[in-house]
């Protein structure tokens, strides 16, 4: 099936008389005809649903269809893309274990990184989303044991050398992991680049309709844990909490990650997506290639109309000629990048939310990535307890605001943005 197909049909097949759409399968447990059934799964010695907390049907169903679309061996569906990328780091590095990853992340996830799973004893360095081969090579310490990058970086919209980051992440025997959420598998898919893990916020252009909070991580089976397993110990080395099954011997390189994820972190964290949410997820995904291609279109209308106005002092686009990124675009993101568009009021702070204020058609939201357009000033929102000087340090400047375009007529977004550009004195 190609990609437009497995789209709307990729991950659940209906067999003679079943339901064509993927059902809800809302139930917390499965039943047994005898304990020793049950005991194989408990022991992992088979395959099977006993308790939603850890596999729903309706969960893998979508998740396959993710996994498909990515070029995936295995995946699995999360509560939410927090979640995800706790999970994608933590199900292989350890306290006392290092990971590098990009300093152009997700707030969240720079937050999960170097506050909470510090606690834990993990160490995150961060480097610049535009660093060379010499500069990622000096971030390796003997205990590193994975790279961390974002495909589209949200909010700054850097576009991460994948390739790059791979080759220096394999030469060191780890993995890289990609958060691909703002590129979605439609425009670029990691795994085709060298990437090992891929996850996503399915919250944003997966779901595309801001229905429902979600993850999912999808494993490409291509990263050799056996050749590096003095690193990789919890993959290569017997799990006493399963009778002492080894991941990769038990389920090989294509399943060994996501099995590990779901027995262990699944069973002890149990964050869940609803079998709910999964299904309307689902039905965002059936339609994620033609939002995909409208989202794009309207991105690059609205920078094109930013870039020529006088009030505005700058705009990063990567579709723009001339973007710092474009180059970098144009290889890993040929089909378009995202509906996400940064850009500068001219004026600083005041102007900014001047402009914020008048519009009509974009919505002040926190989210992004969705059916309808969405616009935020992080100075006055999400960031608002800085002060200008930390708010330049954090590559978020007062003047930023983060459009994000929906699906309606880019002649109506541009007449909106124009509008309240005009109230901005
Ligand atoms: C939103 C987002 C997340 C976090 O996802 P939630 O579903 O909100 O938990 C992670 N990464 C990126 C790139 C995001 O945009």
């Amino acid at each position: 099936m190609k990609r437009d197909t497995i789209c709307v049909q990729g991950g659940y097949q209906p067999k003679n008389g079943e339901p064509r759409q993927v059902p809800i399968i809302q139930s917390t447990t499965f039943k047994y005809d005898t304990s020793e059934d049950m005991g194989k799964l408990f022991d992992l010695e088979a395959s099977g649903y006993f308790y939603t907390r850890l596999q729903n049907p309706t969960n893998d169903y979508v998740a396959a269809k993710i996994c498909q679309l990515e070029g995936g061996t295995a995946a699995m569906l999360t509560s939410s893309g927090q979640a995800a990328n706790f999970y994608s780091v933590f199900n292989i590095a350890n306290c006392g274990d290092h990971v590098i990853a990009s300093a152009e992340i997700y707030g969240g996830t720079y937050n999960l990184f170097a506050v909470t799973m510090k606690k834990m004893g993990i160490e995150f360095t961060f480097v610049s989303p535009d660093a060379t081969r010499e500069e990622l090579d000096k971030a390796f310490r003997p205990n590193t044991k994975a790279v961390f990058g974002e495909t589209i970086a949200n909010p700054a919209l850097s576009v991460l050398d994948i390739e790059l980051f791979a080759s220096v992440a394999h030469a060191h025997g780890v993995p890289l992991i990609i958060d691909n959420t703002f590129a979605t598998p439609v425009n670029c898919r990691p795994i085709e680049w060298g990437a090992d893990i891929v996850t996503h916020s399915t919250t944003k252009y997966l779901d595309g309709h801001g229905a429902a909070v979600g993850g999912c991580i999808v494993d490409s089976g291509k990263f050799d844990w056996k050749k590096h397993a003095e690193k990789f110990p919890g993959l290569c080395t017997p799990d006493d909490s399963y009778h002492g099954i080894t991941y990769v011997e038990k389920f090989g390189l294509a399943g060994a990650f996501i099995t590990k994820a779901t027995a262990q972190l699944m069973r002890d964290f149990g964050s869940v997506q609803s079998p709910q949410n999964a299904f309307l997820l689902n039905l965002g995904l059936e339609s994620l290639h033609v939002r995909m291609k409208k989202h794009c279109e309207n991105g690059q209308k609205v920078a094109e109309f930013l870039q020529s106005h006088p009030k505005v002092g700058w705009v990063r686009y990567c579709g723009l000629e001339g973007d710092k990124y474009h180059e970098l675009a144009k290889k890993y993101l040929p089909d378009g990048s995202c509906g996400v568009v940064s850009f500068g009021v001219k004026g600083g702070r005041k102007a900014a939310e001047t402009f914020m204020k008048n519009l009509k058609i974009a919505a002040i939201a926190t989210h992004v990535a969705d059916a309808r357009t969405c616009c935020l000033h992080p100075a006055s929102a999400t960031h608002r307890q800085m002060t200008d000087e930390e708010l330049v340090a954090a590559g978020i400047t007062p003047d930023l605001v983060r459009f994000s375009c929906g699906l309606e007529d880019a002649q109506d977004l541009i007449a909106d943005i124009d509008n309240a550009l005009k109230a901005v004195k």
